[in-house]
C-alpha cells in the first residue's frame, strides 16, 4: 500500500513520530472553515469527524489550504449511536486508504464500541490488519476499561504494540472520577503511543501525564461517547465557551450570568490570540457568539497546552495539578444569584486527587 511506510520504531514509546501538534481540535467536518486559520494561527491540529468521504475530503482541502503541514486525523465515527458498530466487524481498509490518499501522515481507524469487559473485542480491534503501520487504533471504550480493567487493557496494549487512540463513553464527563483519572494515567505510562480524543477539561490533564496528542471536542456531544438512549436525541445543547481561569467549558448564558454578578474577577480575562487580554463578555456580546467561542477556546486550551508542555516531563504532571487546584479556588470566588459559590467540575477534583507525588529526585 502507498504511502505506507517502514515498520515502526518509538524512539520515545509515549510519542507519535512525524506528528505534532499534540493539541487538536475533535470537529464536524462542517467546522473545517473556521478551524483552518487556528491550525495555522494556533498550532491546533484536527480530528475531523465525520462518516461521508466527500465531506472529508472537502473538510481536508479546506484545511491544507490553510495550513498545508496541519495535523489531520479522520474519524469515522462508526461507534455512536443507536446503529453503533461494535469492536473490529465494521473496520474497513478503504477508510484507512482514504486518509493516505489525502496525504495524512497516520490514519485513524474506523473502529466499532468496544463494551465494558468484551476482551473479545478488544483484542479484535487492537490486531485488526496489524500489518499495517502508519495507523492509529481507535479505541472506543466503555468507561470501566479505566474504571476497573485498566491493568487488562494495559496488558493488551502492550502486547499489540502499536498507537492507540482512547475514547471514552459515559453519560456525563467519563473522567469526573478519581478511578478513571487514575486508570488513564496507568495507561499513558503505556510502552506505546496513547492518543486521548472526543474529549473535554482532562485533554491538558493527558498531555501533562504523557498522551502523544489529544483532542477536546468543539461542542459537548464531541467531549465524550455518549451511551445509547431510548430518547429521540434531538437535545441541541446550547454553546459554551472554556474559561481558563476555570479549566473548564461553561455555556454561554451562566458565563454572561457570572460575568454581570461578578464583573472585577479577573478570571472573566483571556490572554489567547482571539481575545488578546479582554473579557470573555465580548464572546457574549458578538453577532456570532458560537464561532467566537469555537476560535477562543481553542485558542485558549492551544496557548495552556504549550504552557504545560513548556515544562520538563517529569514536572508537567505536577504543573497541571496546581493549575486545577487554583481553578477550583477560582470557582469560589464567582457568586451566584442565591448567594453561593459556582461548583467547579468534577474532573479538576478527579485530577487534583488522583495525581500521584512526583518522585523524589535522586541526589
Ligand atoms: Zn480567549
Amino acid at each position: 500500500m502507498s504511502g505506507i511506510e517502514e515498520a515502526l520504531i518509538f524512539d520515545d514509546p509515549g510519542q507519535l513520530p512525524n506528528f505534532g501538534p499534540p493539541f487538536m481540535a475533535h470537529a464536524p467536518a462542517s467546522s473545517a472553515p473556521i478551524l483552518a486559520p487556528l491550525t495555522r494561527s494556533d498550532d491546533v491540529g484536527a480530528v475531523i469527524t465525520t462518516r461521508n468521504q466527500a465531506d472529508a475530503k472537502r473538510a481536508v482541502r479546506d484545511i491544507r489550504q490553510a495550513n498545508p503541514r496541519a495535523a489531520i486525523l479522520l474519524d469515522a465515527s462508526r461507534y455512536s449511536g443507536k446503529n453503533r458498530g461494535i469492536g473490529a466487524r465494521c473496520m474497513t481498509s478503504g477508510w484507512i486508504n482514504l486518509q493516505i490518499k489525502i496525504g495524512s501522515r497516520w490514519a485513524l481507524t474506523d473502529s466499532g464500541y468496544i463494551p465494558a469487559s468484551d476482551l473479545t473485542a478488544l483484542r479484535a480491534v487492537l490486531r485488526w490488519e496489524s500489518e499495517l503501520t502508519q495507523v492509529v487504533t481507535a479505541l472506543p471504550l466503555a468507561i470501566q476499561w479505566l474504571t476497573l480493567d485498566h491493568e487488562a487493557l494495559i496488558a493488551e496494549l502492550t502486547a499489540a504494540g502499536r498507537p492507540v487512540a482512547l475514547m471514552l463513553e459515559s453519560e456525563g464527563d467519563p473522567l469526573a472520577t478519581k478511578a478513571a483519572v487514575s486508570g488513564l494515567i496507568a495507561v499513558l505510562r503505556c510502552p506505546v503511543p496513547v492518543l486521548l480524543l472526543r474529549s473535554d477539561t482532562s485533554v491538558l490533564g493527558a498531555l501533562a501525564h504523557g498522551a502523544a496528542a489529544v483532542s477536546v471536542g468543539t461542542k459537548s456531544a464531541l467531549r465524550h461517547i455518549y451511551p445509547i438512549v431510548d430518547t429521540d436525541g434531538g437535545f441541541q445543547p446550547p454553546p459554551a465557551a472554556y474559561v481558563p481561569a476555570l479549566l473548564s467549558y461553561k455555556r454561554l448564558s451562566i458565563i454572561e450570568d457570572g460575568i454581570t454578578r461578578n464583573p472585577d474577577l479577573d478570571v472573566w480575562k483571556c490572554d489567547c490570540s482571539v481575545c488578546m487580554g479582554r473579557s470573555l463578555i465580548w464572546i457574549v456580546n458578538h453577532p456570532d457568539p458560537e464561532t467566537a467561542a469555537f476560535e477562543h477556546s481553542l485558542a485558549a486550551q492551544s496557548k495552556l497546552a504549550k504552557t504545560l508542555l513548556a515544562h520538563p516531563s517529569e514536572l508537567r504532571g505536577s504543573q497541571w495539578k496546581t493549575m486545577c487546584a487554583v481553578a477550583q479556588s477560582n470557582h469560589e470566588l464567582i457568586v451566584r444569584k442565591s448567594g453561593r459559590t459556582w461548583d467547579p467540575a468534577k474532573a479538576l477534583k478527579a485530577w487534583v486527587s488522583s495525581t500521584p507525588h512526583p518522585q523524589a529526585s535522586t541526589p
